[in-house]
Parts: C-alpha cells; structure tokens; sequence
C-alpha cells in the first residue's frame, strides 16, 4: 500500500513502521532521563507512554516532536531520519498539558495559528480551522475569547489547533490532566474517537494506568527512562514482565518464593501461601515472584493440578463497590500474607469470615524481574 510522501518525489510503503526510535538516549547534565529507548509505532496506532511521574514519558514526546534532540541514538518518521528535524519541519503536531493556547487571540485565531505559521492562504486556513472546530464540537464558537471558553472547550481547542495542520503523528502530553473526572472519560471516548476517524498516528503521554488501557492500541509502559514492558493492555494487565509492571497496572496479589526444584519444562516454588508447580526454566534456589489480579482468586476448594490452592483466609476488611466487593483477607502461616479479594456482589461476606480459596494454574504469572 503506498501513499503519497511527505518527501516529495518519493513513495513511501505504508506496512514500514511510521515512527521509530532506535537506541535514543537523553542526559541532562550527566543524569540520565531516557536510556536506550527502541520504540516502533506502527501508521495509525494510538500508542500510550505509561509511568510514574519523572520516568522519562515527556522527555520521549519531546524528542519526538523535535523539542528536545536526543543525546544518542536516532528517531525516523516515514523511514527518514528527523533526529535532528525542527518541530516546524516535521509532520508532528503537539498538544501541550496547559493547552498553551494564546490569550490575547479568538478561537479561531489559535485554532488557525499552525497553519499562519505554515504560510497557508487566509481564505484556505479559516476553512481548515472551521472544520477542525467542528470536528472537535465547536462550530460556532470561534469568536470567543480563551477565557470565556470552560477547560473541556479549551481542551478541545487545543486539539482543533493540532488536527488542523493535518498532522500525521499527533503527540499529547498528559492533554486530560487538567479535566475532571467525568469530562476526562468523555474525552478518552472523543480521542479515540478522532484518532480512528482521521487515521493519524497518536502518541499520548499519561501516568493514569486506567486512562492507558481504556484508549491505547499499544502501551509502552515507562521506568527509570527505560522501557519496562511493551504490548496491548490485556497483555500488559494479565501477563505483565516485570514485577514493576505487575505492580504499576491496577490492584495484584504479589507473592515471593524460591524455586526449589525444576525439570526440563518446569519449575516448582515454594511461596508464602504453598507450593506450585509452574512452566518455566529457574535454577535451583532463585528468587521469584508470582503474581494473581485479585479477581483471579475464587472462593472454594480445588486440589485438582490445573489449579492453586492457597488454604484459607480470613477477611479483615470488606468494601461493596457495586460491580464487586473488594475485600482484604489474611493468610499464609500465621496469618503473615495478604490478599487482595474482589468478589461477586451477590457473595456476602463480613470480617473475620473464614474463607477457602484457590486461583487457576493458567491465571498466575511468573515474575523473575
Ligand atoms: P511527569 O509525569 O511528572 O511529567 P515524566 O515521566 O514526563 O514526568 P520527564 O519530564 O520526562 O518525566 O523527566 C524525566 C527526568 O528528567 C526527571 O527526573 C526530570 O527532572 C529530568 N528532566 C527533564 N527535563 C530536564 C531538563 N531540562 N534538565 C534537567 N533535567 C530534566
């Protein structure tokens, strides 16, 4: 499939990775904000940069968007290295957290600024505004003044400044951040949304785990400046790589052992709460973790091999949230572990209820990092 590029007098293939990074790297004055970063993003996916605050998220964006030029390492949009590319000069456009819309100008104003820039004819950069304003839902307003618009208008304002440029890799910086918390679903809606219906390449950079999963086609979840884990949420959710990954997407059960046998295709480990027998390849003595999401562990008893039991807890403490009952229970020898429960709603239960449970073998994962 070809399309017409952005280089003129070259095609370009469309099943090639559109944006790539290879080996980039960023120092600030000997700190190391972004180490050995490899990413591919393939046209038209809505990739989400998840972590903690200061692991390196905007500083990839950044780079991305040609703000910032990595230390080491290159950064190829369409095949053609931009590491050294002026923001103006590549076919990125850039939503910023605080919007960084102008004041002083109208509506439609800001939303035609990329294309003023861009030297677009005046006739032609009031039509592209207008339909961006009315693809973001703002047919009507472009004479306002900023601070007459709400923060979700000026949410959208920001994005009907981005899309107007036609970009083909749109980067947004935490651009919900500022919402609250029923206009930010909304707008995780909207977004996706946008990015289906103009088949633009989306990076979008957030902390918010349940914001990543509900809008990304792929998550690159982001530790230290280093890729942690890489992959679609469900993946990432159910079979996470690393312990802190296992820790960073949502509510687990995480439980410490020590291989203590193994053979050809498998390991057995010993764990706070009794000993499984799990696929994998270990030496002897090796520390582990296996982790469980706490909706994996059922009320019951099952010694059958295809499942884990835990023995039986007590519950300490029991909220009902309407979709499950999220309980905390102690077990494992002398009460010493805790587990994280969430039960069906229509299962009653009090504190200090004494409960047998068990997990399936394929539900728990093998944490060696
Ligand atoms: P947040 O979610 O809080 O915005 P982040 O994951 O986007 O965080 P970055 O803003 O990329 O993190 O910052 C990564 C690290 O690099 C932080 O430790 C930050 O202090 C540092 N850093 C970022 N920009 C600079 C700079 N211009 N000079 C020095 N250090 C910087």
């Amino acid at each position: 499939m070809l399309r017409p590029s952005l280089f003129p007098g070259e095609e370009n293939d469309l099943n090639k990775f559109h944006l790539e990074l290879r080996g980039v790297s960023k120092e600030y004055a000997g700190f190391v904000a972004v180490e050995s970063v490899d990413l591919k993003v393939a046209r038209g996916e809505f990739l989400v940069l998840l972590g903690p605050s200061g692991s390196g998220k905007t500083t990839i964006l950044s780079m991305m968007g040609g703000f910032t030029v990595p230390t080491t390492g290159h950064m190829y949009i369409d095949g053609h290295d931009v590491t050294e590319t002026t923001p103006a000069h590549r076919p990125t456009a850039t939503v910023f957290q605080d919007y960084a819309l102008f004041p002083h100008m109208s509506v439609l104003q800001n939303v035609s600024f990329g294309l003023t820039m861009r030297k677009v004819s005046k006739p032609l950069r009031y039509q592209r505004a207008e339909t961006a304003l009315e693809t973001m839902g703002l047919s009507g307003l472009g004479d306002r003044e900023i601070h007459q618009l709400s923060g979700g208008q000026r949410q959208r304002v920001a994005l009907a400044r981005a899309i107007a440029v036609e970009p083909e890799v749109l980067l947004l910086d935490e651009p919900l951040g500022a919402l609250d918390q029923k206009i930010r679903r909304q707008m995780q809606v909207e977004l996706v949304r946008l990015q289906k219906t103009l088949g633009v390449t989306f990076v979008h950079v957030t902390h918010d785990q349940e914001e990543a999963m509900s809008i990304a086609d792929n998550i690159a979840l982001i530790n230290k400046g280093r890729i942690e884990d890489y992959g679609p949420p469900d993946r990432i959710y159910l079979r996470p790589a690393t312990l802190f990954a296992a820790t960073f997407m949502g509510d687990s059960n995480i439980f410490s052992g020590e291989v203590v046998g193994n053979q050809a295709d498998w390991v057995e480990i010993k764990t706070q709460t009794g000993n499984l027998r799990i696929a994998g390849s270990q030496e002897i003595g090796t520390s582990v973790h296996i982790m469980l999401r706490p909706e994996q562990i059922k009320v019951g008893s099952s010694e059958s091999s295809d499942t884990f039991s835990m023995g039986v807890v007590r519950i300490v403490d029991v909220t009902f949230q309407g979709t499950h009952r999220l309980c905390r229970a102690l077990g494992g020898a002398d009460e010493t572990v805790e587990f994280l429960l969430r039960l069906p709603p229509e299962h009653a239960v009090s504190p200090s209820d004494c409960l047998s449970i068990y997990a399936l073998m394929s539900d728990v994962v093998l944490l060696t990092r």
